[in-house]
């Protein structure tokens, strides 16, 4: 039996103490809406992991596809070979989202699925032959994954200043370090235009006719769920256009319902030329990710002239049949039990079976007024609860409201003094009621 007591006999994986430099919670299995901790105890989870589980833990359907597809094909080679359960994903996935989002690119992460995307957008120009297209811009605060190419498009200076120059060429829009005029920011702005005029001007600063593709999320999320006034990315696709310059919308965590629509996209009606994705394609289970593309970058590279395909990518993992097998058990059950709009805000009263959003908005928002709380912020069913910082500790009082909200049985998650909180999309109303009255305890006695 793993306790945390008994650690000493174990290595600790390196990642289980990132940041904190502290003794991690041991979790030993999952069901539904909560964890069981390696004391015996429930935990109720506020994060759906990270941001991933959005069908909830230990899914019967989805457990059961995995289990049988590693007894029928657990592997076949990525390339020149294929398996049914990849063409059946890539025909449901593309079918979720409308023409000409007609292709998909599998990957096995978030990270990937960035890099994919961007190698994508650059050897698009290519094989179109505009050969100064090579740079790519990013969104000061965007959060794009780990790797080389995430962490240098990554608006996070912080995440990067280790690893030396990364990629050249690439530039991040920022607005302005004025938090009162940045687009994304405190509170849900409403009016975009004025933001748009100041980011038609950033951009053509960055000499568009150079610019490849611009990623983005369309709601920020690692970094506090910022979340863009209206009319903001409606502009971004227009300049896009314009330049002729790649929309990416990054929907690794806006993807697979978050925001009480399947997609990002959907929410905010604004079709990017490219569309990255992981965490709820397979709900946290077999490692996943997918890259959506236009129509007209697949056959960019499919008709050129040579009948080359020159575009160099691929991963030994991309469709694997383990992942692929668990991602159609996922949307079965996100369709079944249409999870992927329960964050709309339609429903008329707890618990009538239509949306969350509204019960989600309301119950979060009575946190207002709490020591501490700057701002809250909500969309979908996550949820961003602000709180003032102790001066010369910019990350200490969020993160023991994390250990307090722990020890009281709710798992959440923070970012700086962000409180960020996203459950999976099989939530209830009295789950809702559970997470607001812990935190309410939490903030009660916060330091
Ligand atoms: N993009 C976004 C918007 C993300 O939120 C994340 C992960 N939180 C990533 C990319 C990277 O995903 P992964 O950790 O699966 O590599």
């Amino acid at each position: 039996r793993v306790s945390t007591n008994n650690l000493d006999s174990f290595w600790m994986p390196f990642t289980a103490n990132r940041q904190f430099k502290q003794d991690p919670r041991m979790l030993v299995s999952a069901k539904g809406m909560y964890y069981k901790n390696a004391e015996g105890r429930q935990i109720l989870d506020g994060t759906a992991g990270l941001w991933c589980v959005n069908a909830g833990h230990a899914r019967p359907k989805i457990v059961e596809a995995i289990a049988t597809q590693a007894g029928e094909l657990d592997y076949a080679p990525a390339f020149q070979m294929g398996h049914p359960k990849a063409f059946e994903l890539a025909s449901r996935l593309t079918a979720m989202l409308p023409s000409p989002m007609d292709h998909v690119f599998f990957t096995n992460s978030g990270s990937e699925s960035v890099e994919t995307a961007l190698k994508i957008a650059l050897a698009y120009h290519r094989a179109k032959g505009n050969g100064s297209k090579f740079r790519l811009l990013g969104r000061e605060r965007g959060y794009h994954g780990v790797n080389f190419g995430g962490i240098s498009v990554g608006g996070i200076v912080s995440n990067r200043k280790m690893f030396g120059t990364l990629l050249t060429g690439v530039d991040h829009i920022r607005h302005t370090h004025d938090l009162e005029r940045n687009a994304f920011t405190r509170g849900v702005p409403e009016h975009g235009e004025e933001f748009a005029d100041d980011l038609e001007q950033v951009i053509t600063l960055h000499d568009p006719s150079t610019i490849a593709a611009l990623i983005v999320e369309p709601v920020a999320g690692s970094t506090g769920v910022l979340i863009p006034p209206k009319g903001y990315l409606e502009k971004l696709r227009a300049i896009c256009d314009k330049h002729d310059i790649l929309l990416i919308f990054d929907e690794v965590i806006t993807g697979f319902g978050r925001l009480g629509t399947p997609f990002a996209v959907d929410y905010f009606g604004v079709m990017p030329d490219l569309i990255t994705t992981a965490k709820g394609i397979t709900s946290g289970t077999v490692p996943m990710g997918a890259v959506f593309l236009q129509k007209k970058i697949y056959d960019a590279f499919m008709n050129g002239p040579e009948h080359v395909i020159e575009f160099f990518h691929g991963y030994t993992y991309s469709g694997h049949p383990l992942a692929c097998a668990a991602a159609l058990a996922t949307l079965d059950t996100y369709a079944e039990e249409g999870l992927l709009t329960k964050g709309a805000m339609d429903a008329d009263e707890p618990g009538d079976g239509k949306g969350l959003g509204t019960y989600w908005q309301t119950a979060l928002h009575s946190l207002r007024g709490m020591p501490h709380v700057i701002d809250i912020r909500n969309i979908g069913l996550v949820g961003a609860i602000e709180l003032e910082s102790i001066p010369g500790a910019p990350t200490k009082r969020a993160f023991n409201a994390f250990l307090k909200a722990y020890e009281k049985g709710v798992m959440i998650r923070t970012t700086g003094d962000i409180i960020a909180l996203s459950p999976p999309l099989i939530v209830e109303d009295h789950h809702i009621d559970e997470i607001v009255a812990t935190l309410a305890m939490v903030l009660k006695d916060l330091e």
